[in-house]
């Protein structure tokens, strides 16, 4: 079938692999790390991501990006490193946003200084902030939308179109939002990476990366990859193609508890304020319903009170674990300033708006009944 697919579809049958000697209809583990030499085939190799059950879930994750070619590696850093690695030499600059997941503000940081390439960080919700930032050796601009933990969405066309003026590649991370809600390569974007540890694995029991671009600039990343090689193994391979079949499904799910979830909050007495994309509310809501088809399962609140009120609305909610991570079936809270904020000095969050009390909320699949009902009954502790 040649004509466009839908997302359901998509996350179904692409890049599924049918092996016709036994006819099962998943895709099979092939877990041998040496193949023979025949016909004219491409030879597989697990660092190259070149196996079949690799190329199974890089495949999808293509398709539903909507990206000419996918990779797929042993975690989110891995491709975020690589790809970095692959576009900046020394004498380049790199404009990336400030609020970037912690683990990449780490690397960029710390790293690529010492490699020679010059880093600054702005507002990237603010187009003329970034515009102003770009310098005639700017090779990069690296930014996410909506980003952890306030939820502040960036304009994607904006910002690479700035970089396409600057002769620059715009890369992005998906993560919070993944294909199902935004795909940024037909916004202009040069590359889209992914935490696939999060939404694309969605079960909270897999560590894996994902990036796809186009043909030209996966040879470049790929070349970098087989140097640098944090692979991801053919049973993880397996189990997030597996998983994908889901995405659509599960983060569909996901946008509609998390909407119900967000505007029982925003209108509870003992809460000061919501952050969610798809509360009208928000800043960034008229950007999000541009280019958003769903705004997420992610969201932040602060609690009326002290950082002891959130302690006691966190600990009596009953469905919601106290945890790190997000994006999968579960639903999760956790204190950003006790996890992606932690290395920050309590100055440095305050810039931020990572206060003390805010409380950010992965919301699950459950039944957003269930959700509301056991937020319900964890405020009137108070
Ligand atoms: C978790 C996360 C990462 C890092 O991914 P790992 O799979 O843990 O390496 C990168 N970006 C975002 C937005 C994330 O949430």
């Amino acid at each position: 079938m040649s004509e466009k697919l839908g997302k359901h579809t998509t996350a179904v049958h692409a890049g599924g692999v049918i092996d016709r000697s036994v006819g099962g209809v998943t895709t099979p583990i092939h877990t041998a790390s040496s193949y023979l030499y025949f016909d004219e085939r491409e030879i597989g190799y697990p660092r190259y991501g070149t196996t079949p059950t690799q190329k199974a879930a890089a495949e999808k994750i293509a398709a539903l990006e909507g990206g000419e070619r996918g990779f797929v590696a042993g975690s989110g850093m891995g491709v975020i490193s690589t790809t970095l690695l692959t576009f900046l030499s020394a004498g380049d600059h790199l404009v990336i946003q400030r609020g970037v997941y912690g683990g990449t503000h780490h690397l960029v940081a710390s790293m690529l200084p010492r490699l020679g390439i010059q880093v600054d960080f702005v507002d990237a919700g603010k187009a003329d902030d970034m515009a102003a930032a770009m310098k005639p050796n700017t090779k990069a601009v690296y930014f996410e939308t909506p980003t952890n933990p306030l939820l502040d969405v960036v304009d994607i066309a904006k910002v690479a179109e700035i970089a396409k003026a600057h002769g620059a590649f715009s890369i992005i991370d998906n993560t919070f939002a993944t294909p199902v809600n935004q795909t940024p390569l037909a916004l202009g974007v040069d590359v889209v990476l992914h935490s696939g540890t999060k939404y694309l694995g969605g079960h909270s029991d897999l560590n894996c990366g994902a990036a796809v671009m186009r043909a030209e600039l996966m040879e470049r990343f790929e070349d970098t990859f087989h140097c640098t090689g944090p692979t991801l193994n053919v049973y993880d391979a397996y189990l997030l193609e597996r998983s994908l079949k889901t995405l659509a499904l599960r983060v569909e799910r996901h946008n509609a508890g998390a909407l119900k979830l967000a505007e029982f909050l925003e209108a509870h007495p003992k809460i000061e304020g919501v952050f969610y994309p798809g509360l009208a509310s928000h800043p960034g809501h008229a950007v999000a319903a541009k280019q958003m088809s769903g705004f997420g399962g992610m969201l932040s609140l602060e609690l009326k009170g002290d950082a002891k009120t959130a302690r006691r609305v966190v600990d009596s909610l009953e469905l919601f674990h106290h945890a790190v991570s997000l994006g999968g079936v579960e639903s999760l809270v956790c204190f950003p300033a006790l996890t992606s904020h932690e290395k920050m000095s309590a100055e440095e969050r305050r810039a931020a708006g990572v206060s003390d009390t805010l409380v950010r909320v992965s919301v699950g699949i459950e039944d957003a009944e269930d959700l509301i009902k056991d937020w319900g009954q964890a405020l009137d502790t108070l």
